[in-house]
């Protein structure tokens, strides 16, 4: 079975390829890398140590808070 040598991915936010010479790999662009960034800094993963900011991320009553996944 004839194998590629070059190793492609998805990218984990638009699911598009991505091959692993690319310089953002395992993203497609830095656009990609910015946006998963972006998740864990704003707790959409889980983190041992919450993130507190000044006032805007206080979701522990759970009222008034966008849901974003249902
Ligand atoms: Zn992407």
């Amino acid at each position: 079975m004839p194998r590629k040598r070059s190793i492609r991915l998805r990218c984990p936010i638009c699911k598009k390829t991505v091959k692993s010479s690319d310089p953002e790999f395992p993203f497609c662009s830095e656009r990609c890398r910015v946006i998963d960034l972006g998740k864990w800094a704003s707790g959409a993963y889980v983190i041992s140590s919450p993130l507190r900011d000044t006032s805007d991320t206080d979701g522990e009553g759970g009222s008034g808070k966008p849901s974003e996944d249902e």
